[in-house]
């Protein structure tokens, strides 16, 4: 089910694709919880205003400063203090135990065990997931998908392959394409697929995405899983009772305990709007004007949305 799209004579009213009517969406992922995620690449997504996904092995993980058994991965404060700078911390399985190769009485409580340690540490439940070894094997997905927004199905490897150029071509096609990139890395300076001493490669990206602001929504997995799959899952009514009165009510076919995320409401009428007012439940909602059209977040499980175009 695609969401709605409905022209009232002259209005039309959609849900944008991604947030905030950006063109496309990037969730970068970090795997395997290693030691450069905190040092280097948390900072460095910070400076640029943007915030990545980690999906971490609790049996990796060292339980503090005095009590390290892995100098290349990081600690449960370090996971703490990323997840409260805006960072996901999500699960990858407690033992990283591929769903293959192991009885699937076994993956349920890897799975379990590292969800209830991530709640633990950040005080937020993993509501994604990620497949050790990217292994999909349906009877271990029974378990990890459920209760969770998403999990990661596809990626683009971003290591000791990419460089500038196909980096460029890369963001632009998922400009162009209106795609939502889900880009995988592990090693930075050292460990699997890392960039070869010449980090530098992936903050020039992060660089070039962050001058694309306009087009590009950098959003954590999670935040990208949520928004699509309500999405897809909200259709929109919409009335005209007055001349300048929309009434907008969004219906979500979805859990609206898990499904949480705002949605952006398009409104464009035949002519470009410059002054629109709207209201969901009796508050205010933040309306932005670009290019003649408004954009207003919305909770896709409330009620009626009422928008004054004046
Ligand atoms: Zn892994």
């Amino acid at each position: 089910m695609v969401a709605t799209s409905c022209a009232a004579e002259g209005w039309q009213v959609s849900v944008a694709k991604y947030k905030d009517d950006k063109a496309c969406a990037i969730s970068y992922t970090f795997d395997d919880g290693l030691k450069e995620h905190y040092t280097l690449v948390g900072p460095e997504f910070e400076k640029r205003g943007m915030r990545a996904t980690f999906f971490i092995n609790g049996a990796k993980i060292n339980q503090d400063d005095e009590h390290v058994t892995d100098t290349t991965r990081m600690t449960w404060a370090q996971l703490r203090e990323l997840s409260d700078r805006g960072h996901e911390i999500s699960n990858h399985g407690w033992a990283h135990k591929n769903f293959a190769r192991f009885p699937i009485e076994e993956i349920r409580e890897d799975i379990e065990k590292n969800d209830s340690a991530i709640l633990a540490c950040t005080g937020k439940p993993a509501l994604t997931f990620c497949y050790p070894n990217n292994n999909k094997k349906a009877e271990g997905r029974r378990i990890s998908d459920k209760g969770r927004v998403g999990t990661r199905t596809f990626q683009r490897s971003l290591g000791s392959k990419s460089n500038d150029k196909e980096l460029a071509e890369w963001t632009r096609r998922m400009i162009a394409t209106r795609d939502w990139g889900v880009t995988m890395t592990h090693g930075i300076n050292y460990g699997y697929d890392n960039f070869g001493r010449t980090p530098q490669r992936l903050w020039n990206h992060l660089d070039m995405v962050a001058s694309l602001k306009d087009s590009i929504w950098v959003g954590t997995f999670y935040e990208v899983s949520a928004y699509t799959a309500e999405r897809r899952a909200t259709s929109l009514g919409i009335a005209r009772p007055k001349e300048n009165l929309l009434l907008v009510t969004p219906t979500m076919r979805l859990d609206s305990s898990l499904f949480v995320e705002p949605l952006t409401l398009v409104i464009q009428g035949d002519t470009p709007i410059r002054k629109l007012t709207a209201k969901q439940d009796g508050k205010r909602l933040t309306v932005t004007l670009r290019d003649g059209k408004a954009l207003i977040p919305f909770n896709p499980n409330g009620g009626v949305i009422e928008v004054k175009v004046k």
